[in-house]
């Protein structure tokens, strides 16, 4: 009996220790119609694939949960040609204790 107590409480210290402390850090891509060029890197080689084509044919990221997908590689960013991609943190902290 005791011994199945010390088990429970060993599961139980195993469970809450990481998920409890660690977040998910989430990411909002912009993008810049006016300077698009609709060229498609960014929609080809997001390693996520949540980056597609709008009516238009320029980059959209639609739904709420695909933008959740985003972890922020840049690789989106860093390889448009026309700088219309903007990457950034979507909770930015002005100091280390910030929530
Ligand atoms: S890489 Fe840049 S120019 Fe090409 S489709 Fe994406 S945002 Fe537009
Ligand atoms: S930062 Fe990376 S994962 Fe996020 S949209 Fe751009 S290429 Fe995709």
């Amino acid at each position: 009996m005791a011994e199945n107590k010390s088990k429970k409480n060993q599961t139980g210290a195993k469970q809450t220790g990481k998920k409890s402390t660690q977040k998910k850090e989430l990411f909002d891509v912009s993008f810049y119609h006016a300077w698009c060029k609709a060229c498609g890197i960014c929609m080809a080689f997001c390693p996520k694939g949540i980056i597609k084509a709008g009516k238009t044919g320029h980059p959209e990221i639609i739904r709420q949960e695909d933008q959740d997908k985003c972890f922020g590689c840049r690789f989106c960013e860093i390889h448009c040609p026309d700088f219309a991609i903007t990457v950034s943190p979507r909770n930015l902290k002005r100091r280390e204790n910030d929530v």
